[in-house]
This record gives structure tokens, C-alpha cells and sequence, in this order.
């Protein structure tokens, strides 16, 4: 397998697949440019290389044929900027005769950026003919979107079968992957999985597969009062799936036979309505009562989730512990970040994934102190449920 640091991009046209969704305002100005960031490494190392990077991406989700308003044009000067004044071109379309002219012209160390490549069905349908045209605007491709490795379309992997020697990982794939390979692959032991959120039915099948690997499952957010209910707990006005209480059973029953310590909160923090400025008490987690929810974990809870994973090796962390968004709400998730961070300061490898585990750890100021922050939702959670990923099995030829 060809790789990006070994590859010789000289004189080559670099078909790149990055993730350059990224969100605008009415006045097309980008108002977040993390996805543009991320994709640098790659972009230069080509550029540095002798190569010409060629982009692709999606915008947005244009329905039928091209709309302004999902146009990549917007990018252009901000990609230029970002590297530091590189000649950045845009071309009229992503496949066709211009486009492929336009390829062909561009120079050693110039970027042309393809429009948009949902503005054809074809992309996310994954049709051959399609990622045909897109492969005649290169002569190597490199996937580095990891958003979208978990969908078999045409740039993302189908394109992989016309490079078939010249295809590999962008570095930010290179290090999700690998980053995530050390939890699901060969962790240091103990592995511990905090899952948190606010549901079991959009965890079940990563806690089912986690349960296969780690020593420690802690279960925090608003999911387990499905399980305080399932052993008849009361739990007021909590956040509660009465169509889970089987499968909350089914998971206790599955940690035993397999021998995973499962760790959830004893109490919690319980408020008389969804405010930050609600009254508040700790109540026993199934002692809640009518016209109360729990909010966040309790001190006991707390102390019992530190204590874990302050001896873990391994720790992947996903969903917060309680509503943290709101001040009154976030100690649980505070304290259990605060932990994470020592654990890596101890040697522990610590990985942090899903939209808003990201945004906590971002919030409450532990982005430098964990090992790995994954910013992908679907392809992370696919990943780590075991599922091969398309854009990385494409690559990899398997
Ligand atoms: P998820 O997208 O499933 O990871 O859920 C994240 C959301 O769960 C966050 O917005 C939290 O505010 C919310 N959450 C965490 N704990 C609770 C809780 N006890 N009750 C309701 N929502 C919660």
C-alpha cells in the first residue's frame, strides 16, 4: 500500500478527497474553517512534493443539479490564504472536457478545486461512470475525508478501482485511523469506554461491540435512567426509553458474561425543571420523583467514575456525563474530563470522539490534554461498531 509520506508526488496531479463542508453565513463567508485546517498536511505535503493538488468535496446537500449557494467558490481565496498565498483555481464543474483541461494545465505547486461534487446524484449513489470522469482530472488519488470514509461513493471510494497503485490515506485519515486502531486493535489494558449522551437506542450497537473489548464500560448522560427503570427504578421526568428497558437488561447481562466491569451512576443531580436556574437536590439514581429529573451524575458517582479511569491504559470517551451546555449540569462531565487528562498525563492513551464529546472537551478547555480528539460522527461510530468503512477498505484494497 502507497502511502502519503513515501509517495512521489513529482510532477503528479493529486486527486485529494478532503471534507471541505464547511459551514457558511448569508454573506458566504465560512464561519468555521476547522474541515479546511484539517486537510493541510495533505494539501502541502503535495505541494512541497513537486505535485498539484486537486480537490474534491462536498458542500452541503444541493438536491437537484448545481445551486449557487453550494458552490465551493467561497473557498478559494481562504484555501489560498491558508497556504500561505498558493496560486488556488476553482474549476466550472467537478467532471467534463473543461474540467479536464483545466487539470491537465495546472502547475507543479498550484491547487484547482472541482465544484462541488454532490451537484450529481451520481456521487452518492457511488456510480462508476461517474468516478471515471472524476479519475481523468488525476493521476493518483488520496482520501483524506474521514467524515465521509463510512459511504461507498463515488469519490470517497469507488474511484479507488482507477489508481489501483496509486492510491492512498491523506495524513488526516492516516491518523483517525491509526488513532483509533490503538482502541479497537491493540489497546493498553485497561481499556475503559465512557459513554455518555442522552439515549441508549443511538449507542446500542457501539456498547454491544465495546462490550467485546474494553475492561470498563462507565455509562453516564442521560442513558442510564433506562436502565434505573428497567430494575423499577423511579425516575421522574428524566429522560427515559421504556422501549429499551429490555435491551438495558440485555447489555447488564452481556457485561457479566463477558466479564466487563460496567459502571453506572449511584446518584445524580436532580432538578425540578430544564434550566440551569432549577432547584436542584441529590437523589439516589431510582429515587427520583415526579416533576424531577436527573441532570448530570452525583458527587458518589463521580468519585466511583475518577477512580476508574484514572487507573485506565486506554480510554475512549464519547457523549458527556450530564447536560453539561448548562453550567449547573456540567461538573459530571468536568470531573470525568479532568480525569481523563490525568490519566494521560500517567502514560494512558486517550481517545475522544463523536460531536458532542468534542464540543464538552472543547468547552470546558481539555482539548490539549487528551491523546486524540476525533471530529467524525457516522464514520468514527461505524468503526468502532466493528463495521468496515468503504473510503478506508478502498484504499487498503481489502
Ligand atoms: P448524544 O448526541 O447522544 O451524545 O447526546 C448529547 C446530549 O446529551 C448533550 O446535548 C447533553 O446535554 C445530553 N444529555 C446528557 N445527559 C443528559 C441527561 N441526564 N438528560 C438529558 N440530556 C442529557
Amino acid at each position: 500500500m502507497q502511502t502519503i509520506s513515501s509517495y512521489d508526488f513529482k510532477g503528479k496531479r493529486a486527486l485529494i478527497r478532503v471534507d471541505f463542508n464547511v459551514p457558511l453565513n448569508d454573506k458566504f463567508e465560512i464561519t468555521d474553517d476547522t474541515r479546511m485546517r484539517a486537510a493541510l498536511p495533505t494539501i502541502k505535503k503535495i505541494i512541497e512534493g513537486g505535485g498539484s493538488p486537486i480537490i474534491m468535496s462536498h458542500l452541503g446537500r444541493p438536491k437537484n443539479g448545481p445551486e449557487e449557494k453550494f458552490s465551493l467558490k467561497p473557498l478559494v481565496n481562504h484555501l489560498s490564504e491558508l497556504l500561505g498565498g498558493a496560486t488556488v483555481k476553482i474549476a466550472p464543474d467537478c467532471i467534463g472536457d473543461e474540467v479536464k483541461a483545466m487539470a491537465e494545465d495546472v502547475k507543479p505547486g498550484e491547487v484547482l478545486i472541482l465544484e462541488n461534487l454532490r451537484f450529481y446524484k451520481e456521487e452518492t449513489a457511488g456510480d462508476e461512470e461517474f468516478a471515471a470522469k472524476l479519475a481523468e482530472n488525476g493521476d493518483c488519488w488520496v482520501n483524506d475525508a474521514f467524515g465521509t470514509a463510512h459511504r461507498a461513493h463515488a469519490s470517497t471510494a469507488v474511484i479507488a478501482k482507477f489508481f489501483p497503485n496509486d492510491k492512498m490515506f491523506g495524513y488526516l485519515i492516516e491518523s483517525e485511523v491509526e488513532s483509533l486502531d490503538k482502541v479497537v486493535k491493540a489497546p493498553k489494558r485497561p481499556l475503559t469506554a465512557i459513554m455518555g449522551g442522552a439515549k441508549v437506542s443511538s449507542k446500542i450497537t457501539i456498547i454491544e461491540n465495546m462490550l467485546d473489548k474494553v475492561d470498563n464500560l462507565i455509562l453516564g448522560g442521560g442513558m442510564k435512567f433506562t436502565f434505573a427503570k428497567a430494575h423499577g427504578g423511579k425516575v421522574g421526568s428524566s429522560i427515559c426509553e421504556d422501549d429499551f428497558l429490555e435491551t438495558a437488561l440485555n447489555i447488564e447481562k452481556l457485561a457479566k458474561e463477558k466479564g466487563v466491569n460496567l459502571y453506572m451512576a449511584s446518584d445524580v443531580i436532580a432538578a425540578d425543571a430544564f434550566s440551569n436556574d432549577a432547584n436542584t437536590k441529590i437523589l439516589p439514581i431510582g429515587e427520583i420523583p415526579d416533576g424531577w429529573m436527573g441532570l448530570d451524575a452525583g458527587p458518589d458517582a463521580i468519585e466511583e467514575f475518577k477512580k476508574v479511569i484514572e487507573k485506565s491504559g486506554t480510554i475512549l470517551w464519547n457523549g458527556p456525563i450530564g447536560v453539561f451546555e448548562m453550567e449547573a449540569f456540567a461538573e459530571g462531565t468536568r470531573a470525568v474530563g479532568e480525569a481523563v487528562v490525568e490519566a494521560t498525563k500517567k502514560g494512558a492513551f486517550s481517545l475522544v470522539g463523536g460531536g458532542d464529546s468534542v464540543a464538552a472537551v472543547n468547552q470546558l478547555g481539555f482539548a490539549d490534554g487528551v491523546s486524540y480528539i476525533s471530529t467524525a460522527g457516522g464514520a468514527l461510530l461505524e468503526y468502532l461498531e466493528g463495521k468496515t468503512l468503504p473510503g478506508v477498505a478502498a484504499v487498503r484494497g481489502e
